[in-house]
């Protein structure tokens, strides 16, 4: 086990006489390897997991502001050599430079945002203890976890596991982190920059393998797991952690919908839409797979987009603005998708069938496709769309939430749009933009239905990774003791009139207004 770099070549050594077996990173692009790195087992897993316990109490003792140095720190260390964190990144998953500066550049801004705001967000509260036990001062601090495993996907390999590792350590837990088998050297980088930082203690470190490898670290023993990936592995990852009872965070994949009004500026939802679409060839848990668009203005905007989808083409050449698939096997899923959408009377406005080559994947704009067809249904996680004319926002709203998917979505119309953010069962949404919910680090992240659950990001992403901590302290004697087996049947008749007083008469009040609470708070502060 190491969080440094395996090089190309190396057999990795478990002992005397031993060869550890190893696996080859490859370039989707050109089919070179471009590493080799050790499959750890149930063992060696354990052995990281129980040096990362014994790294936590010395993490979680440095407190916030501790914590914060060390990752401000670290924030410059990727910024410096964010040039070489490309490389990797391109290297691994071949999505272009653009592209990978994009997703660490993000990373950066969440990393900053986790550590200074969690002192704020976790620090210890006093809470008000109510009427009944007045004599209590009460507070909730919110305390690390101890030891938190992350395991990752391929498709962002910096932004996507750095949402949970930055918000974990920013909460003074250390973390074990198992990368996707495709990109493990991007993995193995992140953690050999932090070691620069604290070269001391295990603040993170990397498990390298296959899938069998994130098993052991669900049955390891960690304080949680925070899972990011497909929604059929989320289900074995939690089946492996019910075995422990080891909690869960489920960021699980998606089959995004953009909704176009009637009265949107049609250029800029053309825009968003390819690039929600076709960015990362389609590789993106919140990518925009669907699209519904008003009837009024469907054939124009279906143009436009056609328009913007030819403007891009998947390659490796300068003018390449998306890269390959980056898993294999990610191909035939596209190929079903798209030959199942065409042979169930859709059509392809631009690309189709033969978009679909050895490594890459051309934009695809398929329209008239039946809403049971797989490409409507299933995540295709390809640089392909379907797009449909609805009657009105209503319809749009059915259909969206008709999927079992409820990740994000996407809205361009020409008015406020909240209340139809509101209607749309997905954990974000973006009102005339796509996926810009992502970059907000203020904002939680996260799904329902099969995209999963739990948050990442933001406030509810730094509490996922602790436990509150409830705390009371007498600061008088109380007229009342409710906790004791001394009171008197008078005391007794005392709480049951003030139970009376506080809550007896609730079901005469009259009934509330239909006015938001806001406003009449508003208008009594007048
Ligand atoms: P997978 O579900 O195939 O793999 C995710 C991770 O789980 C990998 O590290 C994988 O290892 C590991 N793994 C595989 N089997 C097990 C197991 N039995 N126990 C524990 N861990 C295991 O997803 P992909 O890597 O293919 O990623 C694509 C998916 O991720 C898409 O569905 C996408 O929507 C989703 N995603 C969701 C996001 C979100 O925030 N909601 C963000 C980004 C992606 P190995 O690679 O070695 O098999």
């Amino acid at each position: 086990m190491t969080t440094t770099s395996t090089p190309p070549s190396a057999a990795d050594s478990t002992g005397p006489g031993a060869q550890r077996r190893t696996f080859a990173s490859i370039s989707p692009a050109t089919g070179d390897v471009v590493g080799a790195h050790p499959i750890h087992d149930e063992t060696d897993v354990r052995a990281a997991v129980a040096r990362a316990r014994a790294s936590a109490g010395w993490w979680a003792g440095l407190g916030f502001a501790g914590r914060r140095e060390v990752l401000t720190q670290w924030r410059g260390v990727l910024t410096r050599r964010l040039a070489q964190l490309c490389d990797v990144v391109h290297q691994e998953t071949g999505k272009p430079h653009a592209d990978a500066q994009l997703e660490c550049t993000l990373t950066i801004d969440h990393l900053a945002w986790a550590g200074s705001h969690a002192a704020k967000v976790l620090g210890r509260k006093r809470v008000s203890p109510g009427l009944l036990l007045a004599n209590q001062a009460a507070s909730v601090e919110y305390l690390p976890l101890g030891v938190v495993g992350v395991i990752g996907p391929w498709n962002y390999p910096v932004f996507t596991p750095m949402g949970s590792i930055a918000y974990a350590l920013a909460a003074g837990n250390t973390v074990v982190f198992k990368p996707s088998e495709l990109t493990p050297g991007v993995g193995l980088w992140l953690a050999d920059s932090l070691r620069e930082v604290v070269p001391d203690h295990d603040l993170l470190q990397v498990v390298t393998g296959f899938g069998e490898t994130g098993a052991a670290l669900c049955r390891s023993g960690v304080d949680k797991v925070a899972f990011t990936g497909s929604t059929a592995t989320g289900k074995r990852v939690m089946a492996a952690c019910a075995e422990t009872l080891t909690p869960v965070i489920v960021e699980a994949g998606g089959k995004d919908a953009l909704l176009v009004d009637e009265d949107a500026d049609l250029e800029a939802a053309a825009g968003a839409a390819a690039w929600g679409a076709f960015a990362n060839a389609g590789q993106t848990c919140a990518g925009v797979e669907r699209i519904y668009v008003h009837e009024r203005v469907h054939d124009r905007f279906v143009a436009l987009l056609a328009e913007r989808a030819r403007s891009v083409h998947a390659g490796v050449d300068v003018d390449a603005k998306i890269g390959p698939m980056t898993m294999p096997g990610q191909l035939e899923i596209v190929r079903r998708h798209v030959a199942d959408a065409l042979s169930s009377g859709g059509r392809a406005v631009v690309g189709g069938a033969e978009a679909v080559g050895d490594r890459f994947v051309q934009p695809t704009v398929l329209v008239d496709v039946p809403e049971d067809s797989a490409a409507v249904t299933e995540e295709t996680f390809g640089p392909t769309v379907t797009v449909r004319k609805v009657r009105d926002m209503d319809e749009a709203v059915e259909l969206t939430n008709a999927g079992r998917y409820g990740l994000g979505s996407a809205i361009f119309t020409g008015k406020d749009g909240q209340d139809l953010a509101r209607r749309l069962r997905t954990g974000m949404t973006s009102i005339n933009s796509v996926i810009s919910f992502a970059g907000v680090p203020s904002l939680p992240f996260g799904g329902v239905g099969d995209s999963g659950f739990g948050r990442i990001h933001g406030p509810d992403g730094l509490r996922e990774f602790t436990y509150a901590k409830s705390v009371t302290r007498t600061r008088f004697k109380a007229p009342i003791n409710l906790t004791t087996f001394d009171r008197t049947p008078e005391q007794e008749t005392m709480v049951a009139t003030l139970l009376l007083a506080l809550h007896g008469r609730a079901s005469q009040l009259p009934k509330l207004p239909r006015r938001p609470l806001a406003t009449i708070r508003g208008r009594r502060r007048s």
